[in-house]
């Protein structure tokens, strides 16, 4: 071969490489335009209307930084406190991981450990000093003090106290703030859902609010997680507030959404297109113009934040404040030997998903349809979880299938169990049961692996050469609590 050959034959393949990598990027461009163009369009749609707290009413909104509870509640607690509602905030983290914020505050390359403290408690005041627009006083706001960026680690890994998360950002793995109602607690997930116990019962709210579980942000989905297992964990306890109480979330990050523009935006905020579709009922709550204004003004309270993205921040400041109800699904029980092991869509009849997921709703899920969850089934014969999930496409052996189940009841099983598949060949050791069909992908697990409780959460993840396609959230299960008379489902 000549010279003139092997450069012909690279100029080629430079040719095709070049002209597929700009059909890709055009081809990505022009769904993320799609995906914008929906969002927006949502903007005309409408919701229900909702009520603010009455005087009879006590609120508690969880946040997980210092901001996020402004952005999504701060009307809302306005309204909540000059209707004399009992109101209080908790802070789970001081956001003491937002090194940009740091290094752009103290201007600043060197951004130390004792820079990320002092930044936390600099929140702090930017918190009480916000809260305060709205008619907060300092004994309506607590500050757990829980590390930024290290409560989804504190979910998944960390959760006993023998084996605590270290934050890279202030170098603790214990609460160190000394307003923090359990200082010295360590960084893990049994300390952090005591103390949400702690404020719960120290509250009995009658309403709650928690980020949504599909928010972007780890710490948001996380703060879902943890509140709502207290709640169940006080309600199985007998505790009748938690019985009772009303669950409501609020989104923060989500893709472009709320885009805006650069904050001037008088129009009425909506859920994202793709979420007003799945299983969350929308509800907006209209705000009067001074509440918009000491909205505003809360915000601008935020120097830290505003100094790195006061037009996200100001696209919250609208007419309303948007709420979602999330439907958690009920597994249902079959009779023992009526589920097989394989995808038998029959066997399925008359079951309806414990999840629906948004599909299409990024670019990477609607370039990978195999990828993109589109609903989640569960079935239990009193020995096994039946777990289907079905996908937009087909299942594809390029793309990494986890499955991952946690009963946050069981501290044996605190660590969720874990099933991974890729190249559609099983990564568990010890001979698990699981089976694809076209769209849809089965797995059984024994209970025992679970352990004992009635609620359990579940994530799946997909990934395209490390590149997460489509990512459910943690989402709740319900089980019967016996399914001693079980029948097979309605044919
Ligand atoms: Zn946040």
């Amino acid at each position: 071969m000549t010279h003139t050959t092997v450069r012909h034959g690279l100029r080629l393949v430079t040719v095709i490489v070049s002209v597929l990598a700009c059909t890709f990027i055009f081809a990505a461009a022009a769904i993320q335009f799609g995906i914008h163009t929906l969002n927006q369009w949502q903007t005309y749609s409408s919701i229900h209307g909702m009520q603010p707290p009455g005087s009879h009413d006590s609120v508690l909104v969880f946040a997980p930084h210092s901001d996020d509870e402004t952005l999504g509640c701060g009307g809302l607690l306005s309204l909540a406190k000059s209707n004399k509602a009992k109101v209080k905030v908790v802070l789970l983290t001081n956001g003491d991981g937002f090194r940009f914020a740091a290094a752009r505050t103290y201007k600043t390359v060197r951004v130390t450990h004792q820079r990320m403290i002092d930044l936390a408690y600099r929140r702090q005041g930017e918190t009480l000093y916000a809260l305060q627009q709205f008619g907060l006083v300092r004994s309506d706001v607590e500050f757990l003090g829980y590390p930024d960026k290290g409560l989804a680690k504190m979910w998944e890994v960390n959760w006993s106290p023998d084996l605590p998360y270290t934050s890279s950002a202030t170098g603790w793995n214990f609460v160190g703030y000394d307003d923090a109602p359990s200082r010295y607690a360590p960084y893990c997930g049994e300390s952090l859902l005591r103390d949400i116990e702690k404020q719960l019962t120290a509250c009995k709210p009658t309403i709650v609010f928690i980020p949504h579980p599909l928010d972007n942000h780890s710490d948001h989905y996380s703060t879902y997680c943890f509140v709502t297992s207290a709640i169940e964990q006080l309600a199985s306890e007998g505790h009748d507030f938690a019985k009772h109480v009303k669950l409501y979330t609020y989104l923060v990050h989500r893709g472009d959404w709320p885009s805006s523009n650069k904050g001037a935006d008088a129009s009425m905020l909506m859920p994202p297109h793709s979420l007003i579709q799945g299983d969350t009922s929308w509800i907006s709550l209209t705000l009067p113009d001074d509440v918009i204004r000491a909205k505003r003004a809360a915000i601008m309270c935020y120097k830290t934040q505003t100094d790195v993205e006061k037009a996200f921040l100001l696209g919250f400041a609208r007419p309303n404040e948007i709420f979602g109800i999330v439907q958690s699904g009920m597994a249902a029980t079959v009779p023992q030997g009526f589920m097989s092991t394989n995808v038998d869509l029959l066997k399925w009849r008359g079951i309806v998903p414990v999840v629906s997921d948004p599909v299409g709703d990024y670019v990477m899920a609607e370039m990978s349809r195999g990828g993109d969850v589109r609903s989640i089934y569960a079935c239990t014969d009193r020995r096994l979880m039946f777990l289907r999930t079905d996908f937009a496409g087909k299942l594809s052996k390029r793309i990494t299938y986890t499955i991952a189940v946690k009963n946050p009841d069981a501290p044996e099983t605190s660590k969720p169990y874990e099933i991974r598949i890729t190249k559609l060949a099983v990564s568990d050791p010890d001979g698990l049961m699981w089976s694809y069909k076209a769209n849809s992908l089965q797995v059984t697990i024994p209970l025992s692996r679970l352990g004992a409780g009635d609620h359990l959460y579940i994530q799946i993840t997909t990934k395209l050469s490390g590149i997460t396609v489509d990512n459910t959230g943690w989402r709740t299960i319900q089980l019967m609590p016996s399914a001693a008379d079980v029948k097979a489902p309605v044919r």
